[in-house]
């Protein structure tokens, strides 16, 4: 897809800090970062926004979703469960703007993945 951001960091044609990549999606940090981690997980299929999705995309939504988790322990906000009486700690929001009043900026389907120590900034 041409003039689309996306497309040009997953075909390498412009750079990001990347932090995972397979023959499907690739993940990297979010450029202007929300809160301490902020990644982007991102099907290299040029898909415009979530509401462009169908069942033919299930099993790649279904990654995406299963990659935050696994990324998100890696870069230093995954979730612990309190045992034993102890508190939770960790966690991240995961999040698919969608449209104009979604606030989504770049229509290339992304899911973000925001965490860490709060405050956030906008605590979004
Ligand atoms: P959205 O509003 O959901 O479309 O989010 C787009 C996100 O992409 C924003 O959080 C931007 O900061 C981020 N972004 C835009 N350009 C880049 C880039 N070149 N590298 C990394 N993140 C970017
Ligand atoms: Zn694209």
């Amino acid at each position: 897809m041409e003039n689309c951001i996306f497309c040009k960091i997953a075909a390498k044609q412009i750079p990001s800090k990347a932090i995972y990549e397979d023959d499907d999606l690739i993940a990297f940090h979010d450029i202007n970062p929300a809160a301490p981690i902020h990644f982007l997980i991102v099907p290299k299929q040029h898909i415009p926004t979530l509401a462009d999705c169908t069942e033919a995309h299930a099993a790649l939504l279904g990654k995406m979703a299963l990659l935050a988790p696994r990324l998100a322990q890696e870069q230093g906000c995954g979730y612990q469960p309190g045992e034993q009486g102890g508190e939770a700690t960790g966690g991240y929001k995961t999040i698919f703007n969608v449209g104009p009043d979604g606030g989504q900026e770049v229509y290339h389907l992304h899911m973000h993945v925001i965490g860490g120590p709060r405050p956030w900034r906008g605590q979004r």
